[in-house]
């Protein structure tokens, strides 16, 4: 709590641990947090982002899959959102990612979920 992680982004919400696990999502391999569109700031999960920010959530396009947005909490590099989508793994740090992070997909992002 508090340390300095250099230039690593904050991460708001209900955040219980420097890994970015929250209230809501806590299991082993919960250490991503995102960026949200709306208001430019990493949230562990979009419960998160719903009970501490004060307006609607917005979604990443298409066209902003090469945005920075994506933060591994093991590592605290930031990934854009192609390379997070193409990855099961942190591709810096090897840290497994939460696999069923998948079926909340659409909540995320305004396009769809690729196959490959
Ligand atoms: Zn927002
Ligand atoms: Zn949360
Ligand atoms: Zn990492």
């Amino acid at each position: 709590m508090g340390e300095d992680r250099g230039t690593a982004p904050r991460v708001l919400g209900r955040v219980v641990d420097d890994m970015t696990r929250c209230e809501h999502y806590r299991g082993e391999t919960d250490i991503v947090a995102l960026k949200f569109a709306c208001c430019g700031e990493y949230y562990p999960c979009y419960r998160c982002h719903e009970e501490a920010a004060d307006h609607p959530l917005a979604r990443w396009r298409e066209q902003d899959r090469q945005q920075s947005a994506v933060l591994c909490g093991a590592c605290r590099s930031e990934l854009s959102i192609d390379e997070y989508l193409r990855a099961g793994a942190c591709p810096r740090c090897a840290a497994l990612f939460n696999p069923n992070c998948r079926l909340h997909h659409d909540i995320y992002f305004d396009f769809p979920a690729e196959a490959s």
